[in-house]
């Protein structure tokens, strides 16, 4: 007998044939003996819906009462699962956060998990129930309902898995495992049978959506294996856990980010803290920053989402600013990337593709590359091909 704890996500429980599909597959493992705590998502599309609707009153919905709207997702998916089992003669119960303990720090749309109370969880388990908790919410100390950001159920049952102790976590969604690119892009991407905890947040900074990075960094805190999979075919996934090749040399993934902008300022006595410091308070995260200094002249750049452009422009103070859409950011992520040569082969790549590139920043993992938006599918072929394909 094992304990599973199973995350399922907005398209796993999205109509209620979903959510029978799923109701049977945990009834069947029941009936082998397990003990299943289930973390699920809101019905697919619910959480953009209510943003929808919470904007149609406020155009800037936030804080407390957006928190109150959102968690209601949540609490439908956890219902309608509970009634499911029942209905199949399991015995099941729900919990939203404030129920059960889910404690947060922080701001409410982007609070962070402090401590969960698990005596209720174990004693439910332990009277043979399978207990199903609401993703994405928690509860402030003060009793206020709190989400923790757009994707955050994957993080409510890591942080669940860890608060009981269990070793790997499954996060159930619509793809089956974690790829060497986007396989709608891509088509010799391959699916990996493992990654490390390393490359996948590393994956998921740079544009690959699977999963939420916060949700990772605690599996690698606690040392959880996360195990990304399909609801749609329950097939094997990919593991995300501890490095695990003996062969370190290896390139693992290629992602991209659209909808970039480079913001540049150019001026006398510029201060590199000042202007970053404007920008990034407007809102705006901050990428590749370039600065350069000629003869009294000073040159920053950097790279942000188009949609924080005119909050950035309305915050620098000082400088000629001018700016240029339409670009795209393109990694190459792997512990490979260490090796000597790499970034020039890159560069190769992308030059022999005839491709511009307006910026590069380079990690221990990670070689990405500012280009124009327009030629990103092309760049993710080509360098797939020839650093993933030909290993
Ligand atoms: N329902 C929330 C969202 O759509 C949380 C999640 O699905 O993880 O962002
Ligand atoms: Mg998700």
């Amino acid at each position: 007998m094992a304990l599973l704890v199973e995350k399922y996500g907005g398209t796993s429980v999205k109509n209620v044939t979903r959510v029978m599909e799923v109701a049977y597959n945990v009834r069947d493992r029941i009936k082998e003996g397990h003990q299943i705590v289930m973390v699920v998502s809101a019905p697919g599309g619910m959480t953009d819906e209510l943003i929808e609707r919470a904007k149609s009153i406020n155009s800037n919905p936030r804080g407390r009462e957006l928190d109150v709207l959102l968690s209601t997702g949540e609490q439908i998916s956890i219902a309608l699962m509970a009634m499911a089992l029942e209905n199949l003669g399991v015995k099941a119960i729900s919990y939203t956060a404030s129920q059960l303990g889910i404690i947060t720090v922080g701001e409410h749309n982007s609070a962070r998990i402090k401590e969960i109370h698990t005596e209720m969880v174990k004693r439910k388990l332990d009277e043979g129930y399978v207990v199903i908790v609401a993703g994405f919410q928690g509860v402030t100390p003060g009793g206020a309902v709190t989400t923790l950001g757009r994707g955050g159920s994957d993080t409510s049952a890591v942080a669940l898995g860890a608060a009981l102790g269990a070793r790997e976590v499954d996060i159930y969604t619509d793809v089956d495992g974690v790829y060497s690119a986007d396989p709608r892009i891509v088509e010799g991407a391959v699916k990996h049978s493992d990654i490390s905890y390393e490359e996948m947040i590393e994956m998921a900074g740079s544009g690959a959506k699977v999963l939420h990075s916060r949700s990772v960094e605690l599996a690698a805190k606690y040392g959880i294996d996360i195990h990304l999979r399909s609801s749609f075919n329950w097939r094997e996934g990919t593991r995300i856990g501890e490095e695990k090749h003996m062969e370190k040399h290896v390139i693992r993934g290629i992602a991209a980010t659209e909808n970039l902008t480079k913001v540049s300022i150019e001026g006398r006595c510029l201060s590199l803290s000042d202007t970053i410091g404007a920008i990034s308070r407007s809102g705006a995260n901050i990428d590749v920053i370039t600065h350069n200094y000629q003869r009294g002249r000073t040159e920053i750049s950097c790279i942000i989402k188009e949609e924080y452009l005119d909050s950035a422009l309305s915050a620098i103070e000082t400088g000629e600013v001018s700016w240029r859409k339409e670009l795209a950011k393109v990694s190459v992520i792997g512990l490979g990337v260490k090796s000597k040569g790499t970034a020039a082969t890159v560069f190769d790549i992308l030059s022999r593709e005839g491709i511009e590139v307006e910026g590069v920043s380079c990690s221990e993992i990670n070689i990405s590359c500012i280009i124009p938006e327009e030629d990103v599918k092309r760049a993710q072929c080509a360098l797939h091909k020839e650093l993933i394909e030909t290993e």
